[in-house]
């Protein structure tokens, strides 16, 4: 299928973007790996006035650590710069676990991080990794920059919180406060597909005691899901199995699973309280 005409710009720095965004309003979509919006435009589901593509905007394409220990992401960081970054080798197990599970290597080479956050697929992995890790999205516009917590920023199914003419310049995954554990757990049909499940847990712990959990749900429900109850869980006590056990039940109630061609709900709120568990015996660590 052939998509419906549109004007196509790429501009060369952020402020034109921006220009354009102003303009153009709700008209307009920004194109960052193309990875999702591409298919939406071919198959006329997005009818849009104005692409302006970004990928030409230099000094997007980072990411790195800050002098206070965060981690920063900006919106040309790509999926595959992620599954090969050996600063989240060393500092972030759950992003490194998650990286290398997101699609195929043809998705990966293109899309974006801060792409996957924007497009706010119920069935987006990255979303999820963020939520656990208390992540947040930086967005720019006219009335400059704000800060939006990825967990107010993802508003629905396909819906995030970003106003008309901004542009989410970056991601950012806040500096942990003590020893960082975590991983990423996927159960897909086959490698390359969309999750049926997915787990993220992030944990700090300071001595044995876990100060800070983060637990986020993918693919079961109408968008990804904070488990909160099961996060709090955790907090304040050394991790044993019985924490263990009822924070993976908590987890799985917390799941919205509906059934279709991926499985029934009943099997995948049973795949959630299995990961958790597992995600919670299996972190990789990495020193405070
Ligand atoms: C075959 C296939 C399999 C996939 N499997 C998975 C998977 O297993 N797990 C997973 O998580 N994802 C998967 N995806 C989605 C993939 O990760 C996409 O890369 C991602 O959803 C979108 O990133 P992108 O950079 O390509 O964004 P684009 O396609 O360029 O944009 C997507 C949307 O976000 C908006 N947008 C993008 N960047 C910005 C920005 N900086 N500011 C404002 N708005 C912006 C666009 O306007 C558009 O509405 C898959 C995609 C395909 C095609």
């Amino acid at each position: 299928m052939y998509p419906s005409r549109f004007r196509y710009e790429a501009p060369r720095s952020l402020d034109e973007a921006l220009d354009f965004l102003r303009v153009y309003g709700d008209e307009a979509k920004v194109l960052a790996g193309g990875q999702s919006l591409i298919p939406l435009i071919k198959l006329r589901f997005a009818s849009i006035e104005l692409v302006v593509d970004i990928n030409n905007i230099p000094g997007l394409d980072y990411h790195r650590q800050e002098s206070d220990g965060s981690l920063s992401f900006g919106a040309l960081c790509r999926h595959v710069d992620l599954e090969h970054s050996e600063l989240l080798r060393r500092s972030q197990p759950t992003m490194a676990a998650a990286a290398p599970l997101i699609a195929d290597p043809i998705v990966r080479n293109r899309g974006t991080l801060v792409g996957s956050l924007c497009h706010a697929d119920p069935q987006g992995d990255w979303a999820s990794v963020m939520m656990a890790l208390g992540g947040e999205i930086i967005a720019a516009g006219p009335g400059g920059r704000r800060t939006i917590p990825v967990s107010d920023f993802i508003m629905g199914p396909f819906q995030n919180a970003l106003r008309p003419g901004e542009i989410a310049v970056e991601a950012r995954v806040p500096a942990p406060k003590g020893a960082v554990s975590g991983n990423y757990l996927k159960l897909e049909r086959r490698v390359g597909d969309f999750a049926t499940v997915g787990v993220a847990v992030a944990l700090e712990t300071s001595g044995s005691t876990v100060s800070r959990a983060g637990i986020a749900l993918t693919g079961v429900g109408p968008s990804n899901i904070q488990a909160t109850a099961a996060e709090q869980a955790l907090v304040g006590s050394a991790l044993n199995a019985n924490s263990i056990q009822q924070a993976g039940r908590l987890a799985a109630e917390a799941a919205q699973p509906k059934t279709d061609h991926r499985g029934s709900a009943e099997y995948k709120r049973h795949v959630v309280e299995t990961f958790v568990t597992r995600a919670l015996g299996s972190r990789g660590a990495v020193a405070a």
